[in-house]
């Protein structure tokens, strides 16, 4: 079993003298200085003149300064722009404002363990990344509980970085459900496999081929979206509570028969091998270079591809559907 951090192994004392520079007031950024603001941290949010966070910042009691006065004012620096700009915003505003003994902070590995991001050897580097959005992180914390999430420590210059990631983890709200150790390498290379093959990548993929087959067949294209994505959560549910032992206790004995015996047939040995090769490409840093370069190319394949997804049919349908289910939350 892996080893598990809880609120009494976190000190969060360690960050009374400290302040806290949270870089970016997106997703994660917004989570992160709110929930340590009120666990009693001094913290500041880093962004640029134009943002239009700035103002979202400032209006929830938020100190908000330019990211190279916020790093500089600040003992621990927590990178939370989008990866494919860190390297960027880090060279410019952070890295001359790192004295001697600060840290630097990810929530995920990505710059760190593809050297887009290499910190001066006289600064502690750690990663706190949560393992959800930030929206729950955010409101997790707010109900007194919280999200899970990953520690690792890159350099520790002070002897101290791990005793300050699990007081960070702490402050906001990690270690009340539980931090687990790990290394940038492992954090990186399993977010992106998790993302690629089976969460994103390959959920939308298994998605889309249900759904084609059936409205190819002739089906209704409104029975072809409840069945392959609408009921996908009802059963993902099921997965999260208890694991796959809860979901076929809860499904008839014929849907259970039939995932035994055909769910072999859609992941197969194929499946299995192009997985393995996913991670090589991962492993590799050719993943990580192909999506670097597309960055640099103002995502020629990124957009082309995004366009053609939300041509196909079930974009539509979806809407229809969904704007008729008012309890489904929309933005
Ligand atoms: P978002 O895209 O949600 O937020 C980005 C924030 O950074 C925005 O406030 C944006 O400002 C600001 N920003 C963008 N460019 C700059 C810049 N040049 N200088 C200063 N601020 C800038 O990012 P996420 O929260 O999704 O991701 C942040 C990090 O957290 C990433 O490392 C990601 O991998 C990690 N992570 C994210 C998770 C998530 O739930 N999304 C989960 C776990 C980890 P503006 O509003 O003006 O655009
Ligand atoms: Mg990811
Ligand atoms: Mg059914």
């Amino acid at each position: 079993m892996a080893k598990m951090y809880y609120n009494n192994d976190a000190n969060l004392e360690l960050l009374k003298d400290k302040k806290v520079a949270v870089i970016g007031f997106g997703s994660q950024g917004h989570a992160h200085a709110l929930n340590l603001k009120e666990s009693g941290v001094d913290v500041v949010v880093g962004l640029y003149k134009e943002s239009k966070s700035w103002s979202k910042a400032q209006e929830q009691g938020l100190e908000v300064l330019e990211v190279a006065e916020a790093a500089k004012a600040s003992d621990i620096v927590m990178i939370l722009v989008p990866d494919e700009h860190q390297k960027k915003v880090y060279a410019e505003h952070i890295v001359k404002n790192l004295e001697e003994g600060n840290a630097l902070v990810f929530a995920h590995g990505f710059n760190i363990h593809f050297s887009q991001i290499v910190p001066p050897e006289y600064v502690d580097v750690f990663m706190v990344a949560p393992k959800g959005p930030g929206h729950l992180v955010r409101r997790v914390y707010s109900e007194g509980k919280g999200v899970p999430a990953l520690l690792a420590v890159y350099q520790d210059y002070t002897g101290n970085a791990k005793e300050l990631a699990l007081a960070y983890a702490k402050g906001i709200g990690a270690t009340r459900a539980g931090v687990l150790e790990t290394t940038f390498k492992e954090e990186t290379e399993t977010d992106l496999f998790g993302e690629q093959c089976v969460l994103c990548g390959g959920a939308t993929e298994l998605i889309k081929a249900g759904f084609d087959t059936l409205v190819e067949a002739g089906y209704q294209p409104e029975i072809a979206y409840f069945e392959c994505l609408h009921e996908m959560k009802l059963i993902v549910d099921l997965l999260y509570e208890g694991g796959f032992e809860k979901m076929r206790y809860s499904i008839s004995d014929t849907a259970e028969y039939g995932d035994y015996m055909i769910g072999r047939r859609m992941i197969t040995e194929e499946t299995r091998k192009e997985m393995k090769k996913v991670l090589e490409e991962i492993q590799t840093g050719q993943f990580a270079k192909d999506w670097l370069s597309e960055n640099t190319m103002n995502r020629p394949v990124f957009n082309a591809v995004k366009r053609r997804e939300l041509e196909h049919p079930i974009v539509e349908v979806g809407k229809n559907l969904r704007s008729m289910m008012e309890w489904i939350e929309k933005k």
